[in-house]
């Protein structure tokens, strides 16, 4: 791997190491850039074969964490930290795990204030109140120490203003009554897109592969039910991915009986073909990155002192996004993912997060 070739692929940056023999603490800190402010992102923490993995890993994940805080309209730049696990890591002791991240705050600080960091997969709430306790650079703590709390609420609120977006400018519809949307995935979003759906007149269809947990949605909210395997399929308006990534295949694409597709999960396009695919088949893809964003927006808002009521008017803002991408879309007649990369990057080149 040569690492200056990947940066200057991905529009870097800085890449920090931090070493800490005492703990173990073998970490890396992808810095995007600053260039909208300081950039956010979370930290990690898994398993990786080589250097070069988690190299590869943190920065493709911090220029994505750039494209999604410039699509939020969010004043910050993108940045990952990935913790690399020792093997045992299951293994160890509370006061252990503890002496890791609070040497991961100390690398953080070190950072002063160029990369502020928040949980991610491996890590969680409990890891980010130990981080505190080494650096201020860090959000998502407990809400009894600043945090935010739960932010899929938010990312459902986002969601929910996406397909109000696509109603409107893509179906010529003013709300959401008598849409049907197929909700693969009632866990912490899904649910509550579901009921926001709900609340606004949808019909709705929705699969789990938690029996309990899909049955409990089902009663509370009079949804039909259908089988995993089929809910992509299902005949209705839009389908909302809300579970795990790659759900769009180009072997699926033909099979689709939506107008649309628009859910919470990351990485729904298993490959870009895919969205051509979709595109030449006449369905709106809301970009992921552009419609999850509701609680990377929550987060954020913790920077400034939190406030719950700002970060839910921020996060309605993503009707507005989703509706500049569906222009834009038509009128470049390019696929709504590329005109998104094609907004990031505008507004990170320009310096600002308010055009
Ligand atoms: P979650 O784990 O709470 O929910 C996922 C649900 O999907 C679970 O109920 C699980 O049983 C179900 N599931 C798993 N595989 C499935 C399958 N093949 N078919 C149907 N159901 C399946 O996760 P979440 O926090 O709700 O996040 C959902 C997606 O949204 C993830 O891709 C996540 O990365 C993304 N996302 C979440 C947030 C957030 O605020 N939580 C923000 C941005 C993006």
């Amino acid at each position: 791997m040569n690492i200056f070739d990947t940066l200057s692929n991905l529009g870097y940056g800085e890449l920090h190491l931090g070493h800490d023999a005492p703990s173990g603490l073998r970490a890396l800190v992808g810095i995007h850039s600053t260039k909208l402010g300081p950039a956010i992102g979370g930290s990690r923490i898994r398993f990786y074969d080589t250097e070069a993995d988690a190299i590869d890993d943190v920065t493709r994940l911090a220029q994505g964490m750039a494209y999604k805080a410039a699509i939020a309209r969010l004043p910050h730049g993108g940045g990952k930290a990935v913790i690399m696990a020792p093997a045992d890591l299951q293994k160890w002791p509370a006061d252990k795990r503890a002496d890791l991240f609070k040497a991961f705050g100390r690398f953080v600080d070190h950072l002063d204030g160029r990369y502020i960091t928040t949980e991610d997969s491996g890590t969680s709430t409990s890891d980010m109140d130990v981080v505190r306790t080494t650096t201020k650079h860090v959000l998502g703590t407990s809400i009894d120490k600043g945090g935010s709390g739960d932010p899929s609420p938010f990312t459902a609120l986002g969601c929910r203003r996406g397909i109000e977006a696509i109603a409107n400018h893509v179906f010529g519809k003013p709300d959401l009554k008598g849409l049907h949307v197929a909700v693969q995935g009632v866990g912490h979003v899904g649910a509550h897109l579901a009921r926001e759906l709900q609340q606004a007149g949808c019909k709705l269809t929705i699969c789990d592969v938690d029996p309990a947990r899909r049955q409990a949605i089902a009663a509370e909210l009079g949804a039909a039910v259908v089988d995993v395997d089929a809910i992509l399929e299902v005949e209705c308006d839009i389908v909302s991915p809300c579970a795990l990534g790659g759900a769009l295949t180009e072997a699926l694409v033909p099979k689709l009986k939506c107008k649309a597709v628009a859910g919470a999960a990351n990485n729904q396009l298993r490959t870009p073909a895919v969205g051509k695919a979709l595109m030449a088949r006449g369905i709106f893809y809301a970009p992921d990155y552009a419609i999850n964003g509701g609680g990377l927006i929550n987060v954020a808002e913790e920077f400034a002192g939190y406030n719950a009521a700002n970060a839910r008017k921020k996060t309605m803002a993503i009707y507005d996004t989703i509706a500049e991408i569906i222009d834009r879309s038509k009128r470049e007649k390019a696929q709504p993912e590329v005109i998104t990369d094609r907004i990031a990057e505008e507004r990170i080149a320009a310096g600002t997060h308010t055009s």
